[in-house]
């Protein structure tokens, strides 16, 4: 039986804008699901937020996609969407794809269908601030948009490592939103939205729709998710790694650091950061990221506003890029 403790709520450092928001849910006795989708949600609607939801960065085709899921540790209930475009709210969808339908993941023309017969109201996604910084940097790069499907397949590589480790580049190329909960009975609740790598070759789905790669939640064990490069997440499981870890005995700071570590037996031309914000079942919280000086932010019921720590640094030593 779970210890009962004051309502949790752990988020990767964009959660700001929705940790509180997050709280007062689980303050007012709202489930740990409806807190991250809430939390969620506002960092989706956040317009300066530029790797998650409305004005998110688009692909390679200018069009923004957006992959979100939920997953509930009681019963390892869980719902996604990938590749949504025209709607914002990804999260509440995959809410809905695991309340609603007989699935686990919807992708596409099949998640904005989904979205239009759940009544959700259609959104421009593509900012004039998100457009004008994915020309500025397809022009830097002289590439158009209108060049043929194989050129882009070449040339993707090159653009997301040219991009990756542009020093001046205005704003990251890749970056998701986290959200943990945990109920003052134990029960918890992940959520995960992003519009994934900017300048992806279209319909390429990360980790943060796939559950077990982007995302895990198990009542009995912990759970767990992730932001940085999806394909390794995704080649890894690594937010199921940390659960099963910790199932296995480890503490949290153990599972985290051996997830990690795991990533570095992947052959990876583009390895890049990963970042993993994980919670136990006692309620102990933590997280770790390629990159030093990372943090990620914990608010509870007791407390006013979130705190900011920084995260355990595990670097991927075969990267030089990483370390
Ligand atoms: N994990 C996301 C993806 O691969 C992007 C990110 O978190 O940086 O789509």
């Amino acid at each position: 039986m779970a210890k009962t403790m004051p309502g949790l709520v752990v988020a990767s450092s964009n959660g700001r804008v929705g940790i509180t928001e997050a709280v007062d849910v689980l303050r007012t006795g709202g489930s740990a699901l409806e807190a991250v989708v809430a939390g969620i949600k506002l960092v989706e609607a956040n317009p300066n937020d530029h790797s998650v939801g409305f004005s998110g960065l688009p692909n390679l085709l200018g069009e923004v996609e957006l992959d979100a899921s939920v997953m509930v540790g009681q019963g390892l209930t869980a719902g996604a969407v990938g590749g949504l475009q025209g709607f914002q709210d990804a999260v509440e969808l995959a809410r809905m794809v695991m309340e609603e339908l007989p699935h686990s993941l919807i992708t596409g023309e099949g998640a904005a269908r989904f979205a239009s017969e759940m009544g959700m109201s259609p959104v421009e996604l593509l900012t004039d601030e998100a457009s004008r910084i994915w020309r500025a940097r397809l022009e830097k790069g002289q590439e158009t948009g209108d060049v043929s499907q194989r050129r882009f397949a070449e040339k993707i590589g090159e653009i997301v490592r040219r991009v990756s480790q542009d020093p001046e580049k205005p704003a990251p190329p890749h970056g998701t939103v986290n959200f943990i909960a945990r109920d003052r009975e134990g029960r918890l609740a992940v959520g995960v939205s992003t519009s994934g790598w900017a300048w992806k070759y279209p319909g390429r789905l990360g980790d943060s729709p796939i559950i077990g790669a982007g995302n895990y939640a198990d009542d009995r064990w912990g759970a767990a998710a992730c932001t940085g490069r999806g394909e390794m997440a995704m080649r890894c499981c690594t937010a199921h790694s940390v659960v099963t870890f910790m199932r296995c005995g480890m503490s949290l700071s153990e599972a985290l650091t051996t997830a990690m570590q795991d990533l570095r037996a992947l052959d990876d031309p583009y390895a890049s950061e990963m970042n993993i914000v994980a919670v136990d079942r006692d309620g102990g919280h933590g997280a770790a990221s390629t990159t030093a000086g990372k943090t990620y932010i914990f608010m509870d019921e007791s407390m006013e506003s979130y705190e900011e720590p920084t995260r355990m640094h595990v670097p991927l030593v075969d990267s030089p890029r990483c370390a």
